[in-house]
């Protein structure tokens, strides 16, 4: 199997101000050593992003920090007349390496579709950022034994068009909408076998060998005391993380569970 670098992202969702997105960025750059190794990205809202990239003396697409940033969202277009849109080579601009795409919220709240996502993942992919393209099944359909059909359905579609080669250039988050900010976490048992399901999807849209070097996050309810159970399952590779990503004190436990 390929060595995949665990990846860590705090989702902040619409939280924080602006003092605070750059306490919380200087507190977890300062404490970054503690989960050396693993790779570390923060999605701050999009007007805090200079905000943090400043806290984490972000230089073009360096970072001295070791710390990356992240949007929430991207438009499918590079520039142009849609109002309140952001557009992937903005992020770039701001200092951003990866964007997550296709969030639970996002899905449901906004009505994103599977073409909806596919089109921001080219458009992120051309601008050189990381998609970190999200998908999951809802608590119904779990319970109606059709998570595996939603969630192939979603990574087929999300996916539409990307080329093999160009999959190792994205992160897929598996985030069971059930589990997001509810305090119910899957258990390794079951996202494990939802991640192995994704990959053999990825192996299907290109060969095991690419499959095996993307990354797949799990998300929903990730906690400092259940970050290891999930981070022991071969598949899981990192987490996507909500409410938790708020703390340092919390955020820096869950990825330091994902070291080697
Ligand atoms: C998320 O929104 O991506 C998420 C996983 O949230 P939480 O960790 O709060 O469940």
């Amino acid at each position: 199997m390929a060595a995949r670098t665990p990846i860590v992202a705090g989702n902040w969702k619409m939280n924080l101000d602006r003092a605070k997105s750059h306490s919380l960025a200087e507190a977890v750059a300062s404490r970054r050593g503690e989960a050396a190794g693993v790779d570390l990205v923060l999605c701050p809202p999009s007007v805090y992003l200079e905000t943090v990239a400043s806290a984490l003396k972000l230089v073009g697409g360096s970072s001295p920090s070791g710390v990356a940033l992240g949007g929430q969202n991207a438009c499918d277009k590079t520039s142009g007349a849609f109002t309140g849109e952001v557009a992937p080579p903005m992020l770039v601009d701001v200092g951003c390496r990866y964007v997550i795409l296709g969030h639970s919220e996002r899905r449901t709240l906004y009505g994103e579709t599977d073409a909806i996502v596919a089109a921001k993942v080219h458009a992120a992919l051309a601008a050189g950022l990381t998609p970190i393209v999200c998908v999951g099944e809802l608590l119904e359909e779990r319970e109606a034994g059709r998570t595996a059909d939603v969630v192939s359905k979603q990574v087929r579609g999300s996916l539409a068009g990307v080329a093999a080669a160009d999959l190792p250039k994205l992160v897929i988050a598996y985030e069971p909408v059930w589990a997001i900010g509810t305090g119910k976490v899957a258990t390794p048992e079951q996202a494990q076998e939802v991640h192995a399901l994704v990959r053999s999807l990825l192996a299907g849209l290109s060969d095991t060998t690419t499959a095996a070097k993307v990354r797949i996050q799990y998300g929903g309810s990730v906690k400092p005391d259940n970050a290891k159970d999930l981070a022991a399952k071969p598949d899981i590779d990192g987490a996507l993380v909500g409410g938790a990503s708020l703390k340092a004190d919390d955020f820096l436990p869950i990825a330091a569970a994902f070291r080697g």
